[in-house]
């Protein structure tokens, strides 16, 4: 595996995207990466007789995200069901090697139930498809399934009333390696009250799977210097994974 990005290509990595050029070169890599990345066929996708699917059921009520709006159907076990528009439960593949964690729905992600679909999405598929992967690819959720008012933080009681459906979505997922997108995503899996700068960079097992804690999205729209250190860990990840990274123009 090369890593060859000059050091300006490695800071810029995530904001353009590939040039056209490079995106034409890839295109074969990828295709081998993501055939052998997902290739998964025959593995169980569960570990405990829990599919992806009962679990979105039980956190729905069986209904469609936009039928949950302000506590009117699926989970109330947090004061967070009284604002929201939808749950967003994840999505991504069922057999994915790869799982992103966040922290919770923003605004347009409540709107769509979909997660990390804003900005800090936006960019988040960019650090994905910088692996050399689909978005289509990994699985992404969150910590709190339901958009904390005005995207303040989530309170403690929140996070232990919904955790319990994260730690459950990634027994049903088994991927081979988590990223763990910011501080409350790394200290929810590692039940931890150290910070990301400590934590990020090195992996951590959680229930015998590593993850790797790095910076969200979000953090990394407000700090672009910060890009280089996320990219790093990423960079541990695939290599992890042994996916090829692909190479710049
Ligand atoms: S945030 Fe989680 S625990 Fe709270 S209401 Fe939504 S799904 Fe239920």
């Amino acid at each position: 595996m090369s890593y060859s990005l000059s050091a300006k290509n490695r800071h810029t990595a995530w904001s353009g995207f590939l040039p056209a050029q490079a995106l034409v070169m890839v295109s074969d890599r990828l295709c081998q990466s993501t055939d052998s990345f997902s290739a998964r066929d025959g593995v169980a996708p569960v570990a405990d007789g829990e599919s992806l699917t009962a679990i979105a059921t039980e956190v729905l009520g069986g209904r469609e995200p936009a039928a949950c709006a302000a506590g009117t159907g699926g989970c109330v076990a947090c004061g967070l069901a009284a604002t929201r528009q939808t749950i967003v439960f994840g999505e991504g593949s069922p057999r994915a090697r790869l799982v992103f964690v966040g922290e919770g729905p923003g605004e347009q992600e409540d709107r769509e139930a979909r997660p990390f679909v804003g900005k800090a999405g936006q960019l988040l598929t960019r650090m994905i498809e910088a692996m050399g992967l689909r978005r289509e690819d990994v699985y992404i959720c969150n910590v709190v399934k339901c958009r904390p008012p005005g995207n303040r933080n989530p309170e403690p009681a929140e996070v232990a009333a919904c955790s319990p459906f994260l730690h459950r979505q990634l027994a049903a997922l088994r991927p081979e390696v988590i990223v763990a997108l910011g501080k409350f995503a790394t200290q929810t899996l590692l039940q931890t009250e150290e910070g990301i700068m400590r934590l990020r960079g090195k992996f951590i097992e959680y229930r015998g799977i590593p993850v790797m804690p790095t910076f969200h999205p979000s953090y990394l729209l407000r700090t672009p210097d910060a890009k280089r250190e996320a990219w790093d860990d990423l960079k541990q990840v695939a290599a992890r994974l042994g996916l090829a990274i692909p190479v710049r123009a």
